[in-house]
Parts: structure tokens; sequence; C-alpha cells
């Protein structure tokens, strides 16, 4: 277990240029398991020591951070994302969003056609001329209707109303 202030001298900065970084973002919610307080000062243990060495070896500390508590912590990202491209993010997952919903109601309608089509399939072969008597044949069989006398032949088929 070190205090900040030993890490700090370890690896070459001021207790307070280490206390900011590790202060707020990423890399304290990475520490915080590691870090015990005892009698109101700030213990880190070895693992949580070798997180702290760890980010100043990615991105060696170079100057204060500024102050509008936008540190992106030890990820590399230390820049503020400019506004422009956060709206560009935000726009992309408002897309993302928008393309899952149509591709749920693409899948949806896909169904629906398909079991429509099933549904055309298995539907009976009503005669077209009467819709009555239910031929037991596919169209086109010569079939003849025996209420209305309608053929059930390619021709009659296309000419229905000829009955
Ligand atoms: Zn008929």
């Amino acid at each position: 277990m070190k205090t900040i202030k030993m890490i700090a001298d370890e690896i070459g900065v001021t207790k307070a240029a280490l206390q900011k970084r590790i202060g707020r973002g990423s890399l304290y919610t990475r520490l915080s398991p590691y870090i015990s307080v005892q009698a109101g000062t700030k213990y880190i243990d070895e693992t949580g020591e070798n997180i702290v060495k760890q980010s100043f070896q990615e991105k060696p500390f170079v100057k204060p951070v500024d102050t509008t508590g936008t540190d992106a912590g030890i990820d590399g990202n230390t820049r503020e994302t400019p506004p422009e491209i956060q709206a560009l993010i935000n726009q992309l997952a408002i897309k993302d969003k928008q393309i899952d919903d149509l591709n749920l109601r693409l899948a949806e309608s896909n169904a629906a056609l398909v079991a429509a089509q099933k549904k055309i399939m298995t539907e009976k072969n009503f005669c077209p001329c009467c819709g009555i008597y239910e031929h037991d044949t596919p169209p086109g069989s010569d079939d003849i209707c025996p209420i209305c006398k309608w053929e059930d032949n390619g021709s009659m088929l296309k000419y229905r109303t000829v009955c």
C-alpha cells in the first residue's frame, strides 16, 4: 500500500498533479477498487499503483489538465470531443436506432407477406364464377362447376366473367 505522494514521487510528478490526474474520470473509476482510506489518507495497493504507472507511461504528464472537467482519462484521448463531432456521434446513434427499428418493421412485414402467401396457397379453390362451389383440383384442371357450369380451364380463368 502506498500513498498518492509516494507514487507521485516514484513517477516524478507532484502529488497535486497526480491527484488531479486520478481525481476524476475513467482512471479514478478503474482505480477505485484499489484505493482505501485510512485516517483521512488515501492508500493505493499494488494493482492500483500499476494502473497509475501504466497510465503515465501511456500518456506522460505534460501540463496541468484544464479545469473544464473534460479529462477523458488514460485512453490517450485527452482532448475534448469537438461539439460538431459530438453532434455527429449523437446523430449516428439516432440513425442506428432508426435502422434497427426499420429492420424490425421489415422483418415484421416480411413475416406478414409470407403468412399471406401461405394463406393464398392453402386457400380453397372456390369457383371464381359463382364463388360457391369448391373445386378439389388446382385451377386449370378443366373441372366443371356443378352449380354454374363454369369450366375451370386456363382461358376461362382468364375471362372469368364469361360463365
Ligand atoms: Zn361456379
